[in-house]
């Protein structure tokens, strides 16, 4: 493991223990727990080293259909067609002057996507916050920060990955999206995937996942699985939202596995970005 993912992991929060012989020479200032210190101080019998997970397998399976998701020779959210005419520009208008539900007389402002339009990596998360809907752009408050941390551990920068929510308008109160909504808004989301075209979808969040994927499938049986959704069959993986991690850090290591399983997925197709 080099220093630098090293680091990431460290700024996640993720204990890296290694054996003192191997930690690289230009590791970078602060240092990834070798022992943790709490065991090291006191200890009696020294601890030993944690051996090094493999990186999880990816288990494809069966595609899931997403609810709304345009299939061939059905109209998209802007009415162009998946397989030609479907484009940037009237589709980021048609959000930011969308009134398809209530949740447009609420909000600041639409909040679209941002990121890299021809990227590999794209994130899914569930709807703007109030910092996001204030701001215009996915995922800009502490969530956002971790999520961008997330993704350095990735070999990504935020930049690099196009960002974007199922809702595209922020719920009173941070409220979870009511059906309605999705069905109105989901099909926004399916044309930014077909624009985009990625190898692999990060879907943050049981919210998230469960929409995209249309199922009630819990989270915890959603991960560890390459899902696929859409006219194409974009491979899906799920993790823990960031805001949940924020409150449960212990589950950080459980979304390094996922991070992990990512990247082995994309990988085989032709890099880590
Ligand atoms: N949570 C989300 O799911 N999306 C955002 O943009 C911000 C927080």
């Amino acid at each position: 493991m080099d220093a630098r993912r090293l680091a990431y992991l460290g700024a996640l929060g993720i204990d890296t223990y290694l054996l003192r012989d191997s930690v690289p020479e230009d590791l970078p200032a602060p240092a990834p727990v070798v022992v943790p210190a709490a065991i090291a101080a006191p200890a009696p019998e020294p601890t030993p080293p944690r051996p090094a997970r493999p990186a999880p397998r990816p288990v494809v399976v069966a595609p899931v259909a997403a609810a709304p998701a345009a299939a061939p020779g059905v109209a998209t959210a802007t009415g162009a067609h998946p397989a030609g005419d479907l484009d940037w520009e009237p589709l980021a208008a048609a959000v930011s002057g969308c009134r398809r539900c209530g949740l447009c007389e609420t909000r600041t402002q639409t909040v679209f996507g941002v990121g890299n339009r021809a990227a590999r990596w794209m994130v899914v998360g569930e709807a703007p916050g109030a910092d996001e809907d204030r701001q215009g752009e996915p995922f800009v408050g502490r969530a956002g920060q971790l999520l961008n941390s997330m993704l350095r551990a990735c070999g990504l920068a935020r930049e690099d990955v196009f960002i974007a929510n199922v809702l595209k308008c922020r719920p009173p109160g941070n409220r979870d999206p009511a059906p309605a909504e999705v069905a109105e808004c989901l099909p926004y989301l399916m044309d930014q995937i077909a624009l985009v075209n990625p190898q692999l979808i990060l879907c943050v969040g049981r919210i998230a996942a469960q929409n995209l994927l249309g199922t009630d499938t819990p989270l915890a049986k959603l991960r560890g699985k390459v899902h696929a959704v859409g006219v194409r069959q974009w491979p899906v993986i799920v993790t823990y939202h960031p805001a949940y991690l924020l409150r449960s850090p212990l589950e950080k290591r459980k979304a390094w596995d996922d991070l992990r399983m990512a990247m082995a997925t994309v990988a085989p197709l032709g890099g880590s970005a």
